[in-house]
């Protein structure tokens, strides 16, 4: 089984309004600090639908729920519950042996019945449920220390490009809405989780082996404050990283934006695009940063066998 094609999946974006929930308490506050309420946050997953729906229909999902808003407790949510009506699941080994319903969206009403339970993000797998071994990307998660400017963050990034293309990898961008940035490896075929994991950590550690003052590789060493802590723990059966599109549920209602490479230079922040401006964005944006991304073929396969 592979990936149905953007086009496809697209598609399915099309879902009638009438198969979406009804929408509860339009007028809770959501976002405290900007006054964003339930009704905003709607709001916005309608308008990014066509956007977002690509980046997680048929994946695993976790959703961060919060309830009574962002400056109260939100949580981790990955598996089928109750009342989820339009919401898919797939039936999966967890690594304790036992088997669980992961969420699964695969249509604009289910996306909106998450919103409908005060889901604020969305986090897919790296694969598809109907493959759910098989990683289709690889993500490198830079994660600084307090005291690292964005500026570094961003040369910590190209540098990346440049070593994956080293290896005859394409790398794409996504800026997180919170500090840092993602670089995206898509992978087709598919690859192993094992080898995916392989690979990540290798490349991780490679780096911090060669530049230590700039990268650490180590999760218990993460929080060297002058140093960007390259995240290799997304590429593992289970793991996740942020949907792009995807609010955040952190003050000022951020966004998780691909860009373009040539977008890179003139960022000022990881948290510069927000439920505000987004729409927008979107309509007024020529191109797809990420287009392309499903056509493109390249494994792991020649790092693989230089090892
Ligand atoms: P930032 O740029 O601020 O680091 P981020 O989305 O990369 O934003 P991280 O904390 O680095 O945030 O986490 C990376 C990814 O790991 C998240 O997008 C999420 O999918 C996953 N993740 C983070 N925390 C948890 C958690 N408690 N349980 C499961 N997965 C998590
Ligand atoms: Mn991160
Ligand atoms: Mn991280």
């Amino acid at each position: 089984a592979k990936a149905s094609p953007a086009s496809a999946r697209r598609r399915k974006a099309a879902t009638q309004t009438r198969d979406w929930p009804k929408l509860s308490s339009p007028a809770k506050v959501l976002f405290p600090d900007i006054r964003a309420t339930k009704q905003d946050v709607w709001d916005y997953y309608t308008a990014v639908m066509d956007h977002l729906l690509p980046e997680i229909a048929g994946r695993p999902l976790s959703v961060i729920r919060c309830p009574s808003g962002t400056g109260k407790p939100c949580f981790f949510q990955k598996h089928l519950t109750a009342g989820l009506e339009r919401v898919a699941s797939v039936e999966l080994k967890e690594e304790s042996g036992t088997n669980a319903h992961y969420l699964v969206v695969e249509d604009a009403a289910a996306l909106m019945e998450l919103v409908q339970f005060n889901a604020l993000e969305f986090h897919p797998w790296g694969a598809h449920a109907d493959n759910p071994d098989s990683a289709d990307r690889v993500v490198f998660d830079l994660d600084p220390g307090p005291d690292v400017p964005f500026s570094e963050v961003k040369k910590a990034a190209v540098d990346i490009r440049r070593q994956l293309e080293a290896l005859e990898l394409e790398s794409f961008l996504r800026v997180t809405g919170g500090k840092g940035l993602h670089v995206v490896v898509p992978l087709a075929p598919g690859c192993d989780w094992e080898l995916t994991k392989r690979f990540a950590h290798g490349f991780a550690d490679a780096l911090a082996r060669s530049e230590p003052d700039r990268f650490v590789a180590t999760a218990t060493k993460r929080f060297r404050n002058r140093r960007i802590f390259v995240d290799y723990l997304r590429n593992g059966r289970g793991a996740t990283a942020v949907a792009s599109y995807s609010l955040r549920a952190r003050p000022g209602a951020p966004v998780a934006m691909p860009i373009g490479w040539n977008e890179l230079a003139r960022l000022p922040r990881a948290d510069l695009y927000t439920i505000k401006d987004v729409p927008e964005k979107l309509r007024r944006r020529r191109k797809d940063p990420w287009a392309g991304m499903d056509a493109i073929r390249q494994n792991l396969a020649r790092w693989a066998d230089a090892k």
